[in-house]
């Protein structure tokens, strides 16, 4: 369970978001929908520990993330992360870019063989491992990077418009197996998009924000059939 309560985050003077307050139960895909500038790829960081909210609190299960008198950084929370631009390091193979988190958390040598094998078998890659990031498709890259976003178990999946790199028809197929792969592992996973077909397509449950600020959370069929604001229709029915 994710829970965050009354999340606000200042930079400066600009107040980006409010009091943002949601609830993800155990295995949920719940998505941050909205358009750009909202507050989604700040609430995420936030979650990740690489932005230090200005208020509210931050909780994952048992374990306080954020709250007034605490701040657990990025590295003690166990959270898998993929961004926009996957970041792969160039010099390095498809079994070493996966290597590297495991190393981080010190995990043995033999363990790392065995944890790499099993991913990128999940992940449908085996054949790929000894490949540098140059010699792989787009939606490889994808693939790796969520490959070692899932590598060291984590016990929730960051996801920031993780599919917008790829052209339209790589992306469709990869909508599909990432749902898959989702719904397979069971994983909680927050997942940060400004496309609503891709949101009500993916989404066990979608918070749509506005100019940092929550204005509904709801299933898809919810969230299509009975939009809380003339805001909310016009984005989530909008056709593209
Ligand atoms: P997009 O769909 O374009 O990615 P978003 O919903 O993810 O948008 P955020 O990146 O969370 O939006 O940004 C929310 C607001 O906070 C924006 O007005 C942005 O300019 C501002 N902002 C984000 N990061 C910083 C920062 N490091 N310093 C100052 N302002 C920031
Ligand atoms: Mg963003």
């Amino acid at each position: 369970e994710v829970k965050v309560a009354n999340l606000a985050k200042r930079f400066g003077d600009n107040a980006v978001l409010h009091d943002i307050t949601f609830t993800i139960g155990d295995g949920e895909f719940f998505t941050l929908l909205g358009p750009s500038g909202c507050g989604k790829s700040t609430t995420l960081a936030c979650i990740a520990g690489l932005e230090r909210p200005t208020g509210g609190s931050i909780a994952v299960g048992t374990a306080t993330f954020v709250d007034a008198g605490t701040f657990v950084p990025p590295e003690g929370r166990n959270l898998g992360m993929v961004f926009q631009s996957y970041a792969l390091w160039p010099h390095m193979t498809v079994a070493q870019n996966l290597a590297m988190p495991l190393k981080i958390r010190k995990v043995d040598r033999r363990e790392q063989d065995t944890l790499i094998a099993e991913t990128l078998g999940r992940v449908g890659l085996v054949e790929l491992k000894d490949r540098y990031p140059h010699q792989l498709s787009g939606g490889q890259q994808q693939r790796v990077a969520l490959a070692r976003a899932l590598v060291y178990s984590p016990s929730v999946l960051l996801l920031d418009e993780p599919l917008s790199n790829l052209d339209a028809k790589l992306r469709d197929q990869a909508r599909a197996w990432l749902k898959r792969l989702q719904t397979e592992l069971g994983i909680t996973t927050v997942y940060v998009t400004h496309d609503q077909d891709e949101a009500l397509a993916l989404s066990d449950r979608i918070a749509v924000m506005s100019k940092g600020d929550m204005v509904q959370i709801g299933t898809p069929q919810e969230i299509y059939e009975t939009p809380a604001t003339a805001e909310v229709a016009a984005f989530v029915g909008r056709c593209n």
